[in-house]
């Protein structure tokens, strides 16, 4: 970077992503929002995730958008993780997530290292971080610079809320109530029933979880702000609630997913695609609208061998309805031949009626497609989020993390999804071979069926769907909350700019 010149932008966003599929796609979308709005942006990557979304680095640079990409060293390695594993879903089995948590820790050292190093470069200082709100070290290095932080959250306001009620609560839930038995979280306007397994109460109860969680929520009680990729009209209880629970100013500024974006960079969002983007289309475009129903569990999830023929034969037993089916399961770098070998004959069996991602599939590109009618989703957030964005109903398959709590958001509360029934969360992410099945086939052939019906039920909540999509798609346009609540983001940066230079 050279010093800054008269056209050098006056304000510098540092974005400091968690590394997970699932953070870095929307904090990217926010990076480029904010460098389209005239802001230079420093969007902090290492090489391997760098490699993965190559296309648009590449792209955003020859486009002049002022945005940088520092590839740092992420320190993998240090705490015993294998070499290269900078990624979420390349963490090998659960229990090396704290460790890889850790790394996200000692990558400080790498990011200072680099101010440092572009300050001597003469390159402008950063006037604001934002950094996912996991990364607690980000709020002491903002004040070392004398600059605000913002909290990033990748998650729903109604999660965020809850988490804070259950956490307030904690002591007389962990007394009063069974390990299998549902309670309604208090506080809420509504009665939410749950399982303590189903809010990950282990995590609020084992104490390394646990450090980590309160590290986050004191480093944002010290941030200037929080953002979070959602829309004020989506959940506005939660949203002020969560205002009054903390006492921050609280910016939502999603879906980001709705960023304008061509279809070369929304199909490589997150990492290229396994599959020959054209070919997809081609395959959407001869599908009568709204008939095609998706079925995606996002970056990390994984199923069991058992679990993927029930998944698989549920579609097959639903008959009507063609289907997009990703199975990461079965990509060619996952090791698992008798998976490759029983998709490909389940592929031989549905012939046109299916079309079989083997891995990394352009999600966004996909739902946004008239064709499709309907998303079978893990609920991961920004896969729920990218369902609202654009009025598709999902039927809902939660795996773990905020992705219960997600579903009786899209469900419950938005009336926009239909329930598979899982009642207990998956074996953590990669243990593929756990055997586990949660869901038969008859379950996932009745939910399909509940979707994408047309009748009377499944109009209301198209139509519901629908609704909210032109909601999300108002709060993003020019003068919709969301695009005014990232003016105010950097109205309120350029003020404390020009409160620190006099
Ligand atoms: N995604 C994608 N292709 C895939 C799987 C996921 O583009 O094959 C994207 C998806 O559109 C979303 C993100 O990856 O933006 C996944 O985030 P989410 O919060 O839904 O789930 P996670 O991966 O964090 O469990």
């Amino acid at each position: 970077m050279s010093p800054k010149t008269e056209d050098t932008p006056s304000i510098h966003f540092l974005i400091v992503p968690l590394m997970a599929q699932g953070h870095l796609i929307p904090m990217l979308d926010l990076a480029r929002l904010l460098a389209g709005a005239g802001t230079l942006v420093t969007y902090v990557t290492t090489p391997v995730n760098a490699a993965g979304i190559r296309p648009i680095i590449d792209s955003t640079v020859s486009s002049g958008l002022p945005i940088r990409f520092p590839e740092l060293r992420f320190p993998a390695t240090d705490v015993g993780l294998p070499d290269g594993c900078e990624n979420i879903d390349l963490v090998p089995s659960f229990d090396l997530y704290i460790p890889f948590m850790k790394a996200h820790s000692l990558f400080q050292n790498s990011l200072k290292a680099f101010l440092r190093d572009d300050a001597a470069a003469g390159s402008p200082p950063p006037s604001c971080i934002i950094s996912h709100n996991l990364l607690a070290w980000t709020t002491p290095l903002a004040s070392s610079l004398g600059v605000p932080r913002l909290a990033f959250h990748g998650n729903s306001c109604f999660f965020l809320v809850s988490t804070l009620l259950l956490q307030q609560h904690r002591t007389e839930i962990e007394g009063a109530v069974a390990e299998k038995e549902s309670f309604a979280i208090p506080g809420l306007p509504r009665a939410i029933h749950v399982t303590k397994s189903q809010v990950n109460w282990r995590f609020l109860s084992d104490p390394e979880w646990l450090k980590l969680i309160e590290e986050a929520q004191a480093a944002e009680r010290g941030s200037a702000g929080v953002v979070v990729n959602s829309f004020e009209e989506l959940e506005p209880w939660y949203f002020e609630t969560y205002r009054n629970l903390t006492g921050k100013k609280v910016w939502p500024i999603g879906p980001l997913s709705l960023h304008k974006e061509d279809v070369e960079t929304k199909a490589a969002r997150g990492k290229a695609s396994a599959v020959d983007k054209e070919h997809v289309l081609e395959w959407l475009n001869g599908q009568a609208t709204g008939s095609v129903l998706l079925v995606s569990f996002g970056s990390v999830s994984r199923n069991s061998f058992r679990q993927l023929v029930e998944l698989g034969s549920g579609l097959e037993a639903a008959g009507r309805w063609p289907f997009i089916w990703v199975v990461k399961e079965a990509a060619p770098d996952s090791g698992w031949p008798e998976v490759e070998e029983w998709v490909a004959e389940f592929e031989r069996r549905v012939g046109e009626r299916g079309l079989v991602i083997k891995g990394w599939a352009p999600q966004a590109m996909i739902l946004s497609h008239s064709a499709v009618g309907g998303f079978m989703t893990h609920c991961g957030w920004n896969s729920t989020l990218e369902a609202i964005a654009v009025g598709v109903p999902v039927a809902t398959w939660p795996h773990f993390a905020d992705q219960f709590l997600n579903e009786k958001l899209a469900v419950e509360v938005l009336k926009m999804g239909v329930e598979v029934g899982v009642e207990e969360p998956t074996a953590y992410a990669m243990e593929m071979g756990s055997g586990e099945v949660k869901v038969g086939r008859e379950m996932v052939e009745k939910a399909v069926v509940r979707l994408m019906d047309d009748g009377e039920e499944g109009k209301e909540r198209r139509a519901r769907a629908r609704q909210l999509g032109r909601l999300a798609a108002a709060a993003m346009a020019e003068g919709g909350s969301s695009s005014e609540n990232l003016n105010n983001i950097i109205c309120y940066i350029s003020e404390n700019d020009k409160k620190r230079e006099t």
